[in-house]
């Protein structure tokens, strides 16, 4: 990533990449579709640093959530350190060609959005306890951002503007990269 970013002030504080610790970012707009057609628009802000993308959904913010556990702990937001949230299943569907390496197709993502910030959580529970491996970002170790484990399975997601499931994004057929820990099945995106 090389990309001249700008930072950005999100819920009174200045927003940082969780991974590199920078604070430069792209923002772009998003729509994730749902099974029934429910649509959740999104904000994206992609670290110009490391390819780091962060994920909100403003219009979920001051709706009441629901305290969650994961890994026998209470989940809690990456960003704003609230632990209420909306859960919700986000297809990831080969059909639009959107999801379109590996095994996608059948499977849906786990969504939870903080209640009071939007930060989205995503999840691939399917990867858990599979053998995984290590990987370095931004000359740092990848270390889970919801459970602190370093091993990941890695996959390949294709965002396309002309897709029905991504058909407002800004990009035109961007390629990111997913590393879902195996241990609690946390996707973390990077663009690369
Ligand atoms: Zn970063
Ligand atoms: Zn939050
Ligand atoms: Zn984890």
């Amino acid at each position: 990533m090389s990309q001249t970013g700008q930072s950005y002030t999100f819920a009174g504080q200045l927003l940082t990449c969780p991974i590199c610790k920078q604070s430069s970012f792209e923002q772009e707009s998003t729509l994730l579709h749902h099974e029934e057609d429910a649509q959740t628009p999104t904000d994206t802000y992609l670290c110009t640093i490391c390819g780091y993308m962060l994920w909100f959904s403003p219009a979920e913010v001051d709706a009441p959530g629901q305290a969650y556990l994961l890994l026998n702990r209470p989940l809690q937001c990456a960003m704003c350190a609230h632990t209420l949230f909306h859960s919700s299943e986000i297809l990831l569907n080969t059909r639009t060609a959107i999801f379109m390496q590996f095994n996608w197709a059948t499977h849906h993502a786990l969504n939870y959005i903080c209640a009071h910030c939007g930060f989205i959580k995503w999840f691939f529970t399917e990867e858990v306890a599979r053998p995984g491996k290590t990987y370095h970002v931004a000359h740092r170790q990848l270390t889970c951002q919801s459970c602190t484990r370093i091993a990941f399975r890695e996959r390949e997601t294709l965002l396309s503007s002309k897709s029905p499931t991504f058909p407002e994004a800004d990009w035109t057929d961007q390629s990111t990269k997913n590393y879902i820990c195996t241990t609690c099945g946390s996707i973390h995106w990077f663009v690369s």
